[in-house]
């Protein structure tokens, strides 16, 4: 097979796997490597401390496989719609963690590889690359004035997976950004986080505050959080492109139910983790859970909710019993 055959042989491959779509990056993708780096001097990625080292390694892929040759880029679409009203966990979070599942395909498909005589590095999400400027280079789509991969068919919902490969495949034609004077996720964002077109500064971002922040949530960010309780969709609802958003294939994304928000604040570690465990939920953690349950709970909670609110107020973890007096005080000033 030439390099063009043996690319539509492995896009068989992994359609056939589930993955939805497929794209080669050359292995000399341009990863705007200079933007990422510029990013990182200003402190924009906050307290994801794993993105700000090695930024060499990470913005060279031949320093991971010096012999590689080629990158495909697979996503796999877990759009599905909001399930509670009440109060809403990112829909990426709403089923069981995708690290694991998209692993096990990719895996599957460097099996192929290897047989073909092919050496691998697959990656999901956490490893030394730039996924998003990799996707884009592999004609995926674009990155949005949000900085998402924004997809034709699939718009912003597409978990993205890597494969570094010492195969030669012929590249994929680069996307072309199709955002022209849209500026919806700019407005849409309720911390204005989104500080130019294509400039994300994450320490004002909810979805790093509910998830990768550690203390309290600082206060001037805690109204704008609303019903959030598990990161943020909004500048990802609002995106004219995902008009055309189908609805997930994998079952295993599909919404676990939901518990009632005052019912897990008498909740013990072992609860948290009964409902969690398996989803990208479980990272939080109990403690960190409650942080945003009461803050969610201080922007939407009644009176109703004041007495399984009282049980966190002299909560021994600092964090917690801030967090429960803030929700408190917030619910008695409305009524
Ligand atoms: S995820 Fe939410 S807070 Fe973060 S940039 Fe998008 S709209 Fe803003
Ligand atoms: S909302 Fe508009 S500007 Fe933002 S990513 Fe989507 S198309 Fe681009």
């Amino acid at each position: 097979m030439d390099a063009k055959e043996l690319r539509e042989h492995l896009r068989a491959e992994a359609l056939s796997l589930g993955f939805d779509v497929f794209g080669v990056a050359p292995i000399d993708a341009d990863v705007q490597a200079d933007y990422f780096k510029k990013w990182i001097a200003d402190g924009m990625h906050g307290e994801m401390e794993w993105m700000g080292k090695d930024t060499e390694r990470r913005t060279e892929v031949t320093r991971v496989l010096p012999e590689a040759r080629s990158i495909i880029v697979v996503g796999l679409n877990y759009y599905q719609p909001q399930p509670n009203p009440n109060y809403q966990i990112a829909k990426y979070a709403l089923g069981q963690d995708y690290h694991n599942i998209i692993t096990k395909k990719l895996r599957k498909l460097c099996t192929v590889m290897r047989s073909l005589g092919g050496a691998q590095k697959p990656y999901v999400d956490t490893g030394p690359v730039l996924e998003k400027p990799l996707a884009v280079s592999a004609g995926l789509g674009w990155q949005g004035k949000s900085t998402i991969v924004l997809q034709p068919e699939f718009g912003t919902w597409l978990f993205l997976g890597i494969i570094i490969t010492t195969l030669e495949l012929e590249s994929s034609s680069p996307a072309i950004n199709r955002c022209g004077s849209c500026t919806k996720c700019i407005t849409a964002c309720p911390t204005s986080a989104i500080i130019a077109p294509y400039k994300l500064d994450a320490r004002k971002c909810l979805a790093y505050l509910t998830i990768e922040h550690k203390g309290p949530i600082p206060v001037e960010y805690r109204k704008p959080l609303g019903n959030r309780i598990f990161g943020c969709d909004d500048c990802l609802d609002v995106c004219p492109w995902n008009k055309w958003a189908k609805e997930t294939k994998e079952n295993k994304f599909k919404a676990r139910p939901q518990p009632i928000l005052k019912e897990t604040l008498s909740w013990s570690e072992e609860d948290f983790l009964n409902q969690f465990k398996g989803t990208p939920v479980k990272r939080l953690g109990l403690l960190r859970w409650w942080r945003n349950a009461l803050t969610v709970m201080g922007n939407t909670g009644t009176p109703g909710d004041l007495e399984a609110i009282g049980r966190l107020v002299n909560h021994a973890d600092p964090m917690v019993s801030e967090h429960a007096c803030w929700a408190r005080d917030q619910i008695l000033s409305r009524n």
